[in-house]
């Protein structure tokens, strides 16, 4: 990781883009630079920093700035709540922080239109604290170095590259490292056809190794999420009450639920099944209404229907009477859970 960081390290420093806000460490002016350039390119975004810069030069003079002047100077960049966003913030500076940006990650969060990236930005590049900056610069990096198949856009994948992140960045210089990478992302670890015999990591950088740079970073991308409908059967004998084990695997793999009926027949078809299935006479007691459930790919309607065994149940492998006032201590899914009131009223 040291060489890592080295090589990053010497090689911004001879080949990083001569911007002009990397001329200084003020906070104001790299505050300024990135809520510009955050959707809009390095050349647009360069001659709006330059007037902004111009117009307003310090906190003071943008804080009292009226919000049209500014919306005017922010005029075709779009996202205009970004320009009322930098109008409050610079008033927030001046009036909580009396002019001067916060150094810690955590005050600059608060301020308006900062978010995790931003503050990041601002407290390692002008207050030397060593927090690292995650963009889509440096997810792609990090994901060829590490040559890691973990989706970009999932919590698995921003924790993974935060922590490498993390085990690189040198106290010493931990803006320009968190620069360094984001330049090399955008100027030799393109998107597309990076320029790998020209980039200063290559031969620490494991997709180049294992040829798999194209296939990196992976995104999961949006999961559909499908309806699934469910019709429960709790059946009572007595003070006693049918649980089904789920052993399959998935996630609900361990936990308890109810055998389950056809979802889509009448309450006498439902009846007839569950007569059939546990063979025994019943009486349908209720039909509950429906429980809706939301899991990252599947919304759930599931509703309830409650016998009464006139004999024990017959019971499949899975399944088991059990007193109802064990029901209580089963581990269940939340769905189970809401449904248990039902079991309840009945004891
Ligand atoms: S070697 Fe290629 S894939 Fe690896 S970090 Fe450098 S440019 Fe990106």
């Amino acid at each position: 990781m040291e060489k890592t960081t080295e090589n990053l390290l010497v090689w911004y420093a001879k080949h990083k883009r001569n911007l002009p806000w990397r001329e200084s460490t003020n906070p104001y002016q790299i505050w300024l630079s990135e809520i510009i350039l955050q959707q809009t390119r390095v050349d647009q975004g360069t001659a709006y920093y330059l007037r902004f810069i111009s117009a307003f030069p310090t906190v003071f003079d943008l804080a009292k700035a009226d919000e049209e002047s500014v919306l005017k100077l922010w005029q075709g960049l779009g996202y205009y709540s970004r320009a009322r966003n930098l109008r409050f913030a610079a008033q927030m500076v001046v009036e909580k922080f009396n002019g001067q940006f916060p150094a810690s990650y955590d005050l600059l969060l608060t301020l308006k239109g900062v978010g995790p990236y931003t503050a990041a930005a601002i407290a390692s590049i002008a207050f030397n604290v060593p927090v690292p900056v995650v963009d889509g610069n440096v997810f792609r990096v990090i994901s060829r170095l590490m040559a890691s198949d973990l989706p970009i856009d999932r919590p698995s994948g921003l924790k993974f590259t935060r922590e490498q992140m993390l085990q690189m960045i040198p106290a010493h210089e931990p803006g320009n490292f968190n620069q360094a990478v984001m330049e090399l992302g955008a100027m030799v670890c393109k998107p597309v056809n990076p320029d790998c015999n020209g980039c200063p990591i290559q031969t620490q950088c494991l997709a180049h190794a294992s040829k798999s740079t194209s296939n990196l970073p992976v995104k999961a991308g949006k999961q559909k999420v499908t309806p699934l409908n469910i019709r429960y059967a709790m059946v009572i004998f007595k003070d006693q009450i049918v649980v089904r084990l789920r052993s399959e695997k998935g996630i609900w793999q361990g936990l308890y639920d109810f055998p389950e009926l056809n979802f889509k027949q009448d309450e006498m078809g439902c009846l007839q099944e569950a007569e059939t299935l546990f063979g025994t006479k019943m009486t349908l007691l209720k039909r509950s209404s429906t429980f809706t459930h939301l899991l990252s790919h599947r919304r759930i309607s599931a509703d309830v229907c409650v016998f009464h065994a006139e004999q024990v149940p017959i019971t499949s492998a899975d399944c088991q009477l059990i007193a109802l006032s064990a029901l209580a201590t089963l581990p269940v899914p939340r769905l189970i859970e809401k449904m248990l009131p039902l079991a309840e009223n009945l004891i």
